[in-house]
C-alpha cells in the first residue's frame, strides 16, 4: 500500500468522499526531527500485511492549518498519527477521530498500538486479519537474551522489555552482579536517601533494578550460560542458541553483559572477609576508611592509582608488593612515592587474614626469606587485575590482550562502518558493561552501556525485520 500525500483541504475532501475506509494520517513537518525518525516506521506500517485494510496518508501540518482547523484535529505535537474513519457517504462532519498515536516509537510498538486501537474501537476489520495481527504481536515478538544480571544486563533488560521485545535475563552464578558483594553504594545517581544522607545497599539496589525490568515483562532465569551458538533461522536471519546445563533456547538477538570478576589473592578462607575489610574497589569502598590504616596489594598502575585515591580518606596507605620492580608506569609510581601518606612494603605477600568479624591484621610472608610477620591494619584492597567473564564464548568475539570484549565501534578500521556503538563482529550480538570496559568499571557506566546495547539491539532488530 503506497502512502498518499494530502496537500490541501480539497484533496482531503475528495479522498473522504471517494472512500469509506480507515485511514492512518501522519501529521508531520519538514523541520521536525522526530517526524523524520517516524517516517520509515510509518512506511513499514503501511506495507505490513496486517494493516492491508488501512490506508495511509501524510499531511504536512504547516501547509494544512486550514484543513486541521476545519476538521477539528487536535494536533498538539508532531509527529502525530491519527486513525480516522470516513463515513460511507463521505460526510466529513462525521469524521471519527478514534485516537492519537505518536512519539518516537518502534514499529512493533506502533503496530501493537494500532491493532489494539482497532480492537478497542470495534473497527470492522476482518476478524482473521485482526486476530492474526494481535496474536502475532504477542507470539512473534522478537526474542532477546541478556547474559548477566549486573547493572548493565538489568538496565538493558528494562529497555528491551519496555520496547516490547521478549526478554530473557540469564542471571548467572552471581544474580545482581558485583554490587551484591558490597555494602553501601553512594555514587549511583538517585539511589540516595536525602534524610539519612545514605546511599542504597548494593543487593537492595540490584534487586530493585531486577524488579523494574521484570515489571516491564522481562523473564529471569537463574542459570549460567555455558555456550552461545550462532546460526540462521528458516528465513535466513541470524538465530542464537543459548545453552545452559539445564536448557537450550533460541533468540533473535543477544546482549552479553557478563561483567568481570576482580581477581582476589586466592588465600584459603579469604571469602569470609570480602566486603568486611577485604575489598577490590577503592573508588567504591575507600570512603569507609576515613582516618584508618589500609593496605593495597599489587605493583601496577591500578595499585598506584587506588593508593593515591585512598589517601583522601585513610591516615596511612601501605602498598604491599611481592617484588621491587613495578609494572606501574613511571609517572604513576613516582606520584605514589611522593605521597607522604603512602608507604611501600616490598618483597611481601599476604598469606593469611586475621580477625573475628572483619580484618584486623594480615600475616605477611617475605618473598625472599619466607619469614612471616603479623601486620595490623583496618582494611586491604587488592588491585591485581580483573578477569572478564567470557569463557562461555570461546573465540566467538574479538578480545583485547587482557581478554575484554571489544565492540566494533572501538576497532579503528571498523569505526566508520559500525552503525551501532555496542555491536560486535557477530551480527545480532551486542555487549555491555565491565565485560567490555576495563577503564571505568562503575555501576553507572555499566548501566549506561546496557542502555546503549539495548537501543542498538532494538534498532538492529527493527532493521532486519
Ligand atoms: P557485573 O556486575 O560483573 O555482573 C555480571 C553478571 O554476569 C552477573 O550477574 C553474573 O552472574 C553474570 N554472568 C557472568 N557469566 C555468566 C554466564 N556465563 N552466564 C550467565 N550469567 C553470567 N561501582 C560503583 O559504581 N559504585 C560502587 O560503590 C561500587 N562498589 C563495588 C564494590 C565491589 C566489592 C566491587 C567488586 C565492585 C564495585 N563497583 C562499584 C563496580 C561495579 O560493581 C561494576 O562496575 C558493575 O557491577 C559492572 O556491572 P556489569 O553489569 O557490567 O557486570
Ligand atoms: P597489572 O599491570 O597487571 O598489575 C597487576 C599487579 O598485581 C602486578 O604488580 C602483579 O605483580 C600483581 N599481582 C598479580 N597477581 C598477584 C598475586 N596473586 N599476588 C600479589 N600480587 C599480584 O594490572 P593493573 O594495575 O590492574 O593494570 C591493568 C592495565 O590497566 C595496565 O595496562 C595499566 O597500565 C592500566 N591502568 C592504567 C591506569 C592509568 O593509566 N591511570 C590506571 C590503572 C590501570 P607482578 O608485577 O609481580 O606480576
Amino acid at each position: 500500500m503506497s502512502i498518499i500525500k494530502i496537500n490541501n483541504t480539497q484533496e482531503f475532501q475528495d479522498l473522504a468522499k471517494a472512500s469509506s475506509d480507515y485511514f492512518v494520517l501522519d501529521f508531520y513537518a519538514d523541520w521536525c526531527g522526530p517526524c523524520k525518525i517516524m517516517t520509515p516506521i510509518f512506511e513499514r506500517l503501511s506495507l505490513a500485511q496486517e494493516f492491508s485494510e488501512f490506508k495511509f496518508a501524510k499531511i504536512d501540518r504547516d501547509q494544512n492549518i486550514d484543513l486541521i482547523d476545519t476538521f477539528g484535529f487536535h494536533i498538539k505535537s508532531i509527529p502525530q498519527f491519527v486513525l480516522v474513519k470516513f463515513n460511507a457517504d463521505g460526510n466529513f462532519s462525521e469524521i471519527n477521530i478514534i485516537d492519537y498515536l505518536g512519539g518516537t516509537q518502534s514499529k512493533t510498538d506502533m503496530s501493537l498500538k494500532l491493532s489494539e486501537l482497532a480492537l478497542n474501537n470495534n473497527i470492522n476489520l476482518t476478524e482473521t486479519a485482526l486476530n492474526n495481527n494481535h496474536n502475532n504481536m504477542h507470539e512473534n515478538k522478537q526474542k532477546v537474551a541478556i547474559i548477566g544480571s549486573g547493572p548493565s544486563g538489568l538496565t538493558a533488560a528494562i529497555y528491551t522489555s519496555r520496547a516490547q521485545l521478549d526478554t530473557t535475563i540469564y542471571l548467572g552464578l552471581q544474580p545482581g552482579g558485583q554490587l551484591t558483594t558490597t555494602t553501601e553504594i553512594e555514587n549511583f545517581p538517585g539511589a540516595w536517601n536525602p534524610e539519612t544522607k545514605e546511599g542504597m545497599m548494593g543487593p537492595d539496589l540490584m534487586s530493585l533494578i531486577q524488579k523494574q525490568a521484570e515489571n516491564f515483562g522481562a523473564k529471569s532465569i537463574l542459570d549460567q550460560v555455558t555456550s552461545l551458538i550462532v546460526g540462521k533461522n528458516t528465513y535466513g536471519k541470524p538465530e542464537f542458541t543459548v545453552k545452559t546445563s539445564a536448557s537450550e533456547s533460541k533468540f533473535d538477538a543477544v546482549i552479553i553483559a557478563s561483567g568481570a570478576s576482580a581477581r582476589y589473592l586466592g588465600i584459603e578462607g579469604e571469602e569470609k572477609f570480602i566486603g568486611k575489610g577485604y575489598h577490590s574497589c577503592a573508588t567504591c569502598d575507600g570512603f569507609f576508611y576515613r582516618g584508618k590504616t589500609v593496605a593495597i596489594v599489587g605493583g601496577g598502575d591500578s595499585s598506584m592509582e587506588e593508593a593515591n585515591f585512598l589517601t583522601k580518606f585513610a591516615k596511612k596507605v601501605v602498598i604491599i608488593h611481592r617484588r621491587a620492580e613495578f609494572r606501574a608506569s613511571k609517572i604513576m609510581l613516582e606520584r605514589a612515592q611522593n605521597n607522604p601518606k603512602i608507604e611501600f612494603l616490598l618483597f611481601k605477600k599476604i598469606v593469611e587474614f586475621n580477625g573475628d568479624k572483619k580484618v584486623e591484621s594480615v600475616t605477611l610472608e617475605d618473598t625472599k626469606t619466607g619469614e612471616k610477620s603479623d601486620f595490623p591494619l583496618d582494611g586491604v584492597f587488592v588491585a591485581i587485575g580483573h578477569n572478564p567473564n567470557t569463557e562461555f564464548l570461546g573465540d566467538l568475539l574479538d578480545k583485547d590482550n587482557a581478554g575484554y570484549l571489544i565492540p566494533q565501534s572501538r576497532i579503528p578500521q571498523d569505526l566508520k562502518t559500525s552503525k551501532y556503538s555496542m555491536a560486535t563482529k557477530v551480527e545480532g550480538v551486542f555487549v555491555a558493561g565491565d565485560v567490555e570496559d576495563k577503564t571505568y568499571r562503575q555501576a553507572i557506566t555499566a548501566a549506561g552501556d546496557g542502555c546503549r546495547a539495548a537501543m542498538d539491539t532494538e534498532k538492529w532488530l527493527e532493521e532486519i525485520s
